[in-house]
């Protein structure tokens, strides 16, 4: 077959600068570039930066070098989120026109007293993934007319706001069932432990509820941005931690939304510390800088992880 005919897989590492690469984005960002390698593919690096609060360019110049010293090479040029706010608007755009958006405007505080109070008469409120309880969205039944005058309002006041995914609706508004297609593995519910089940995966978005996809002071949501970056840089494999598994489901759901094509997910085992917990931005025994400092090769590094 002519070489002209050969589409090469796009794969991509995507990590936040708000602080110092530990072992697990080693483990990830090696794996990307193996697949890539073994595939002939391309490797991307995706700088995912709109919390613009937490992440700041001294994190960004560490990514940079912590990966240049882990012998990884990317193509440039390199993707910052907080370049491309206009192409989440269109997509937040394109939602809000089919009515699947709404603004809410319960903040976490008022969040808590709901579920609080329902929680002191005995009753249960259903919680994400991740352990936070849904949003309840008193905003859903409004009409256009109030959901504008409240925007208008809360623009006047600098109130808060987020626009919501209205997921009952979203729901509905697609046909058939929604999956995805896994080549890593699952993590068993409360532990990370590998279940080993690759395969279709059938996506369970509504687990999630309503969730944000943007905030006047954060344009665009990480579930929303890393949906738009991957059609858009053309990514046809997304290979992360299992801490994001559950995730897929609304980006699965989102790409269907907005018309974009499904990657192929691997999920891969997370990289625990000597207590067994996860590693965190913030624990500096395991961050690749001091590794380095302290001697450790990145060919140690590599034998560590992969
Ligand atoms: N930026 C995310 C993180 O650092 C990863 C997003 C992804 O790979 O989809 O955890």
């Amino acid at each position: 077959m002519p070489n002209s005919l050969f589409t090469p897989p796009v794969y991509r590492f995507a990590p936040s600068p708000n602080g110092a690469l530990h072992l697990g984005h080693a483990l990830s960002a090696l794996l990307n570039a193996r697949f890539a390698r073994e595939t002939g593919g391309r490797l991307l690096l995706r700088l995912e930066d709109i919390d613009r609060a937490r992440c700041r360019p001294e994190f960004e110049r560490a990514i940079v070098e912590d990966l240049a010293w882990l012998g990884l090479t990317f193509e440039a040029p390199v993707r910052r989120q907080s370049d491309h706010f206009a192409d989440y608007e269109t997509a937040l755009d394109h939602l809000k026109a089919r009515g699947l958006v709404y603004p809410a405007f319960l903040t976490r505080g008022e969040i808590r007293a709901h579920v609080a109070a329902i929680e002191a008469g005995g009753g249960t409120w259903p919680r994400d993934p991740d352990g936070a309880p849904l949003y309840p969205g008193p905003e859903r039944t409004w009409d256009t007319r109030r959901r504008e005058d409240a925007v208008a309002a809360a623009e006047a006041t600098g109130r808060p706001y987020a626009w919501r995914l209205d997921m009952e609706a979203a729901r509905r508004a697609i046909d058939g069932p929604l999956t995805w297609q896994e080549t890593g593995t699952r993590p068993t519910s409360g532990t990370d432990d590998p279940e080993g089940l690759a395969g279709t995966i059938a996506a369970r978005p509504e687990a999630w509820g309503d969730v944000i996809l943007s905030r006047p002071d954060a344009p665009s949501s990480y579930h929303l941005s890393v949906t738009v970056d991957d059609a858009v840089q053309g990514v046809t494999h997304v290979v992360r931690g299992q801490d994001l598994f559950h995730a897929t489901a609304v980006h699965r759901l989102l790409q269907t939304l907005l018309d974009m094509p499904a990657p192929v997910y691997h999920h891969h085992r997370l990289v625990r510390g000597p207590d067994g917990r996860k590693l965190s931005k913030s624990q500096r025994d395991t961050g690749l800088a001091a590794l380095r400092e302290s001697g450790l090769s990145a060919a140690q590094v590599r034998a560590l992880v992969l």
